[in-house]
């Protein structure tokens, strides 16, 4: 699911994000089922070579090799200590209208420095093939 999508704003619901999670590796017995992912904020984003990837819905945060005794809240806090979400006292369901439009405002915090990220990549690695064409073509004039 595209984060820059508006349809990506019913992910602050629990029960949509847990419908993310079909496919997902690990089931009962491990502590990383869909439900304890859904419940710490992740949506369920497979890649081909990579099944397990999960992203934060929040804070973009993508995070795969998860092992079945891995406690999502835990990771979540410890790569992404700066989510707002993960640190959430409240259910959203909770929250003030106030309160909801802060917590969007830092979302999209965190969208556009993706987006910026990802930008600057393209950018890198469209300059680098420049600087390559440029280097062969001055190598092959005498
Ligand atoms: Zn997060």
């Amino acid at each position: 699911m595209d984060p820059f999508n508006d349809e990506h704003i019913k992910m602050y619901f629990y029960e949509n994000r847990l419908k993310t999670f079909e496919g997902w590796p690990f089931e009962e017995g491990c502590s990383c089922t869909p439900e304890n992912m859904a419940e710490a904020g992740f949506i369920h984003t497979p890649a081909e070579n990579s099944p397990d990837t999960a992203m934060c819905f929040f804070c973009l945060k993508e995070l795969e090799g998860w092992e079945p005794e891995d406690e999502p809240v835990k990771e979540h806090k410890s790569h992404s200590p700066s989510c707002h979400f993960i640190s959430l006292k409240k259910k959203v369901e909770e929250l003030t209208v106030e309160e909801f439009f802060k917590l969007q405002k830092e979302r999209h915090k965190f969208l556009t420095n993706k987006s910026c990220n990802e930008a600057i990549t393209k950018f890198d690695v469209a300059a680098k093939l420049t600087r390559a064409d440029i280097i062969k073509t001055a190598m092959s004039k005498e």
